[in-house]
């Protein structure tokens, strides 16, 4: 069975474009002999550019078609050339005077077809074409030399600007050729790419192998090797394009960080910082970054940088004015410098003043137990609830110091702050109320059952919960009962703890637990666990 979306693998591209036409009027699509073109045809007399390939890499072509770019793009099959017909077509119908660019990436079926169109259509019009070869993992004298790759759509995009200026079609040919001389990239994947027809990827990697150096068609790398953290991979993809290039100390590239198909963009921004970072080691100043999904390869995981030196006219060309929908309108500046993007942490510290015993078991406990409190949020939610509250508590050294109305502050704040979800905020409430009712009263007892009347009311107007719901509710409230009951603290942690234990039986209602259904029954509800022990710690002196 396909991984893909589709009805059948065999309509998969023409349903694909059917979509992609539909959603950008601008762009139209002749089936006889089959390519995509500017709906409109541009009236100036300049030159045009058409460009095409195997489809599996979009949004390039098809997405670089627009004023300012491509006039045409011909997809052939998944990862097959379009044929010479396709390319005479867009040819033809791209032209209007001044001559037709074709930009083409650097595989053999790709440049012969480009190659035998060019022939058919000489008697008529003028062509020239750029060959993209960019890629530093295919570089060697054997063999048809550097796979295009990324750099593409950087040559469509400057060349068609060239083009939109009026340039003629040499002068554009040429700046197309010296983005190619500037452009460098390497690509690496940590999963393969698989074919819409297939259910295997075209090649394995184990849970800790990464292909070094992939192309873009699935094809295996320079190297099967060892995943490496960020710093280094990034470290070893800049290498060998920087020494392609001969950057050195205080020239300016263009930088793309290009995602194959299934990267995160979580992924391609972190790897971006990390090129900032490498390039600045080197002195080398990115003029322009781009990170985004560009040119893929299907569903591979992975990713490729592109490096292109810099100048100011490659630099005015880039940052001209494009309607193509693929193409990120990239802000004309360069990268800002690398900032402390760390969460500022509160100054929530309970290490002043005398040892504050029942509050500092109670931390104690739920340091000590997030680990169970994580597995039944998993059983019973969606996971994260050991995680918020280790967030939340585990900075804590003990034994915690200072009142009871201090340690409570701080522990309020720490989880409003540092904890994330339904958790963080409802402990965040509950401390807050306890650590008021303490500051407000001298007598233990007075202010724990005001502080916990008070949070209970609080909490059930902010996300409703009933006793039965499944929630720290069930635990909180019957200890408030007790308390209003006038019952030793004792007791009072005895009920919170049975009510805790009433929740094995019940499915939340509230909550992310709530999506789980009759799987939550029989575990514990997390919450109303953590509220017990904090009933409990108020007594509790093993
Ligand atoms: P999320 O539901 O966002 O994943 P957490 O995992 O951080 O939240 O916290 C889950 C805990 O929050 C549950 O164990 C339950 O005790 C408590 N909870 C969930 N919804 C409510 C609610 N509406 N009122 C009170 N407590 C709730
Ligand atoms: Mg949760």
């Amino acid at each position: 069975m396909s991984d893909y979306i589709l009805n059948s693998p065999n309509t998969f591209i023409t349903d694909s474009l059917r979509g992609f036409v539909a959603a950008h009027p601008d762009i139209a699509w002749q089936s006889d002999p089959g390519f995509l073109h500017l709906r409109e045809r541009n009236g100036d007399s300049t030159v045009a550019l058409v460009s095409g390939g195997g489809s599996g890499h979009e949004p390039m072509h098809s997405g670089m078609i627009g004023a300012g770019m491509l006039d045409a793009a011909c997809p052939g099959l998944v990862f097959t050339s379009p044929n010479a017909l396709q390319i005479v077509g867009a040819t033809r119908w791209a032209d209007r005077g001044a001559g037709v660019l074709h930009i083409v990436k650097n595989y053999t079926g790709d440049v012969m077809n480009f190659r035998i169109a060019r022939h058919l259509v000489r008697d008529d019009i003028e062509t020239d074409h750029v060959i993209v070869s960019d890629d530093v993992a295919s570089d060697s004298d054997t063999g048809p030399g550097r796979r295009g790759t990324g750099a593409t759509i950087l040559v469509e995009k400057i060349c068609g600007a060239a083009a939109a200026r009026g340039d003629g079609l040499a002068t554009v040919a040429g700046i197309g050729r010296r983005v190619v001389d500037n452009a460098r990239s390497i690509s690496v994947a940590y999963h393969a790419c698989t074919m819409p027809s297939e259910s295997s990827p075209t090649f394995e990697l184990d849970a800790d192998e990464m292909e070094f150096g992939v192309g873009i068609h699935g094809e295996a790398g320079r190297e099967r090797t060892t995943r490496v953290g960020a710093r280094e991979l990034v470290n070893r993809m800049v290498d060998p394009i920087v020494d392609a290039l001969s950057l050195t100390h205080g020239e300016e590239v263009i930088c793309l960080v290009n995602g194959l198909g299934a990267a995160h963009p979580l992924e391609l921004d972190l790897v971006f910082g990390e090129v900032v970072a490498d390039l600045d080691r080197r002195g080398i100043a990115i003029a322009r970054p781009m990170v985004g999904t560009f040119v893929t390869a299907l569903d591979m995981r992975g990713v490729s940088i592109t490096l292109v030196r810099a100048d100011d006219e490659i630099l005015t060309l880039f940052d001209a004015p494009t309607t193509a929908p693929g193409w990120a309108a990239s802000p004309s500046r360069s990268t800002a410098p690398l900032s402390d993007t760390t969460f500022a942490q509160p100054s929530d510290s309970a290490d002043d003043g005398p040892e504050n015993e029942w509050l500092t078991r109670f931390v104690g406990h739920v340091q000590d137990s997030i680990a169970d409190l994580t597995e039944l949020d998993q059983r019973a939610g969606d996971g994260d609830f050991g995680t918020n509250m280790e967030a939340a508590l585990s900075h804590f050294s003990l034994p915690l110091r200072g009142s009871d109305s201090e340690v409570l502050s701080a522990i309020s704040t720490s989880y409003l702050v540092r904890s994330g979800g339904t958790s963080g905020v409802i402990f965040g409430v509950l401390f807050r109320e306890l650590s008021l009712a303490f500051a407000d009263n001298d007598d233990f007892e007075s202010a724990i059952r005001e502080g916990s009347s008070r949070a209970l009311a609080e909490i059930q107007d902010l996300g409703g919960a009933q006793v039965g719901d499944k929630t720290m509710v069930d635990a909180l409230s019957p200890a408030v009962d007790a308390l209003e009951d006038g019952e030793p603290l004792s007791a009072v942690g005895q009920k919170a703890a049975d009510g805790a234990e009433s929740t094995r039986d019940t499915t939340a209602t509230k909550g992310r637990a709530s999506y789980v259904g009759e799987n939550a029954r029989g575990v514990v509800d997390p919450g109303a666990l953590v509220v017990s022990w904090l009933y409990q710690a108020t007594t509790d002196n093993s």
